[in-house]
């Protein structure tokens, strides 16, 4: 397969760093752990869906489109970098937020990701939780095209095909910097949401017949519900690149364990990988999606699933602009000192 014949908008700061993170190795006293930092893919403090908005965001312009729309829950990463590629090809932008999580805190509803939507000049619009998001969007884009609007509608997370072919290419630069210096990577762990990103790494990894079993972290879906999301969406993947059936079904394997009360609602151990990734090596992680895939990721070291000497890659997805929107659970972390 050959990524170059797909439409792509080149914007993000590739290849991404592929560091080695000795103190929290050391801390936890078991395998090597390198981190993969997604998190500084560029476009208004980075993440995961950059990639996928390089794809995206070709196929709206190819297909003529002034206005994009998505949606996301209140602190959607993927919403605030939408609006910011938006911000850059000088398309409108418009956001559906679900309130998933039926916070009241000012912080939560105003500051963080929804701030930034609204700088990158992005309109928005409330939705209760549990609604048919996607149908929601239908309705609001027809409403547009009314209006003369030439829209196109991003699904949640980015997460069909097109975006999941920018975690193809990712599957190819972490496996090539991992040859360059001779790293063997025995497992990739990365946090897993709408699918895309596990989606995409698999069907990589697959294609190039790389043998690296990649474990994703899930944040709201049973484990399941949520392989079969990553499962259905590979093989969709595959079709476009043109490596139909590459991925089987026993390639995805999701680990829900790590969700808590439910998706955006941090647990004490999301909160505890927070604070480890900060203190032992100055990376921010969020309380949504990268904390809980860190917290899977130390408590498989914990137990021994990951052994000493083996070489694991956490892949960052980013999300830290989140932290803002999440203070109030770090009140109590300020020591100040009266000198
Ligand atoms: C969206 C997101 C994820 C999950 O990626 P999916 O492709 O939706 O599975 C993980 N981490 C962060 C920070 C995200 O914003």
């Amino acid at each position: 397969m050959h990524l170059a014949r797909f439409p792509r908008v080149f914007l993000a700061h590739l290849p991404t760093p592929l560091e080695k993170l000795d103190r929290l190795s050391r801390e936890l006293g078991g395998p090597e752990i390198w981190i993969k930092r997604d998190d500084c893919t560029g476009l208004s403090t980075g993440g995961n869906k950059t990639r996928k908005l390089e794809f995206l965001m070709a196929e709206a312009q190819a297909m003529g489109a002034d206005t994009v729309m998505t949606q996301g829950a209140t602190q959607s990463n993927h919403a605030r970098q939408t609006a910011a590629f938006a911000a850059k090809l000088g398309m409108g932008c418009h956001i559906l937020l679900e309130d998933r999580t039926g916070s009241n805190d000012a912080n939560y509803n105003g500051n963080g990701n929804v701030l930034l939507d609204h700088l990158h000049g992005a309109t928005t619009s409330k939705r209760a939780g549990g609604l048919d998001m996607q149908a929601e969007m239908d309705k609001v884009a027809e409403k547009l095209r009314a209006e003369g609007r030439k829209v196109y509608v991003i699904p949640g997370g980015g997460s069909n095909a097109t975006g999941a072919l920018g975690y193809v290419n990712c599957a190819f630069e972490l496996v090539s910097q991992a040859n360059d210096r001779g790293l063997v990577i025995d497992h990739i762990v990365t946090a897993t949401g709408s699918a895309g990103t596990q989606a995409g790494l698999v069907t990589g990894l697959k294609a190039i017949n790389a043998n690296i079993p990649l474990i994703g972290i899930g944040v709201r879906a049973p484990k399941d519900k949520q392989e079969e999301n990553v499962y259905k969406l590979a093989l969709l993947t595959g079709e476009k690149l043109g490596c139909p059936g590459v991925v089987e079904r026993a390639d995805v394997v999701a680990d829900s364990n790590y969700v808590g009360a439910g998706y955006g609602i941090p647990r004490e151990d999301t909160l505890e990988a927070i604070r480890m990734f900060a203190q032992l090596e100055g990376i921010l992680l969020d309380p949504v999606y990268s904390g809980k895939g860190a917290a899977g990721l130390i408590d498989y070291c914990r137990k021994g699933k990951f052994k000493k000497g083996e070489r694991i890659v956490f892949l960052h997805t980013g999300g830290s602009a989140a932290l803002f929107g999440y203070d109030a659970i770090f009140a109590h972390d300020q020591t100040t000192l009266s000198v």
